[in-house]
């Protein structure tokens, strides 16, 4: 019996993917402005990004730092020297629109609901910077809607890592085969869960993973039926 659920956030509960493009799109314009080739840039940036990102999860670059590079490091590559005031007003932009501006997918408050009154509990553990994930999570007052939130630079470990998991169950004091983790992300919620020893479902609402072959939905209603009629 399920009693204590660990959900992520970005693309599970939120569409964070459409924030993104969004931000994206709002820095192209900037740059349009400004006479910069946007996608000359993000071909850079999307190579760059990932790496810098996870550095992040494992403590190997602050948040400024991270915030900050993800721009820095792009124009170093294409040659472009500019100034520290730009890249904050392009990091101001992207955030905008990727933390204030996201949305909860349409079935995230039922599910969540229906987890209340079925009396399962739950708890969000998401990876990034405390601030930019805090505000997002005010900015879709999910607070009230789950019992705990983790933020990984809050708790001083990331999903993939064991202790993160470890971390959750041992707050709510639940034996880890009566937990079951819900994300999109192959390696840092369903092999992250696994290699805790916790039972997991793939939320992969636009089939990216067609081959995969352990517990998957495409949407939180089907994560819901999956749960309780398996
Ligand atoms: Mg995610």
């Amino acid at each position: 019996m399920i009693s204590l659920l660990i959900i992520d956030l970005d693309d599970t509960l939120c569409d964070y993917s459409q924030a993104m493009a969004r931000g994206k799109n709002a820095v192209s314009e900037y740059f349009k402005e400004i006479g910069v080739e946007p996608s000359a840039f993000w071909r850079v940036y999307n190579e760059i990004e990932p790496m810098l990102f996870r550095d992040f999860t494992l403590k190997r670059l602050s948040t400024a730092d991270y915030r900050t590079r993800r721009y820095e490091d792009v124009f170093q590559r294409l040659n472009m020297i500019v100034p520290a005031s730009m890249i904050q007003t392009l990091n101001g932009l992207y955030m905008k629109e990727t933390n204030d501006g996201v949305r909860l997918f349409p079935d995230a408050v039922p599910f969540l609901r229906n987890m209340k009154h079925l009396g399962i509990r739950t708890a969000i553990l998401t990876n990034g910077p405390s601030d930019g994930q805090r505000s997002k999570i005010r900015a879709l007052e999910l607070q009230n809607k789950v019992d705990r939130i983790f933020v990984s630079s809050d708790i001083g470990v990331a999903k993939p890592e064991p202790k993160a998991f470890e971390y959750v169950l041992k707050s709510f004091a639940v034996r880890r085969d009566t937990a079951c983790m819900i994300g999109d992300s192959l390696p840092d919620d369903v092999v992250g869960a696994h290699n805790s020893g916790i039972k997991s479902i793939l939320l992969d609402r636009e089939n990216k993973h067609p081959d995969f072959e352990g517990l998957k939905a495409s949407d939180l209603a089907t994560t819901q039926n999956i749960l309780f009629n398996g």
